[in-house]
């Protein structure tokens, strides 16, 4: 799994499962929110911008 930001390869399952790493998420200023699906435990990113955003 890579970041979809900086192609740096992550481990973390917050990162994983939310496509970045811990850092290009603060530098785009992505939030993690902690959900549940099915009773597993899942992370998705709560954003008011985009990565489009800053490549558009
Ligand atoms: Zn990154």
């Amino acid at each position: 799994m890579k970041c979809a930001c900086c192609n740096r390869i992550i481990t973390d399952p917050v990162s994983v499962s939310t496509g970045f790493g811990p850092v290009c998420r603060e530098k785009l200023g992505l939030v993690t929110v902690h959900t549940k699906i099915n009773g597993k435990k899942s992370y998705k990113i709560a954003r008011q911008t985009t990565i489009w955003d800053f490549l558009a």
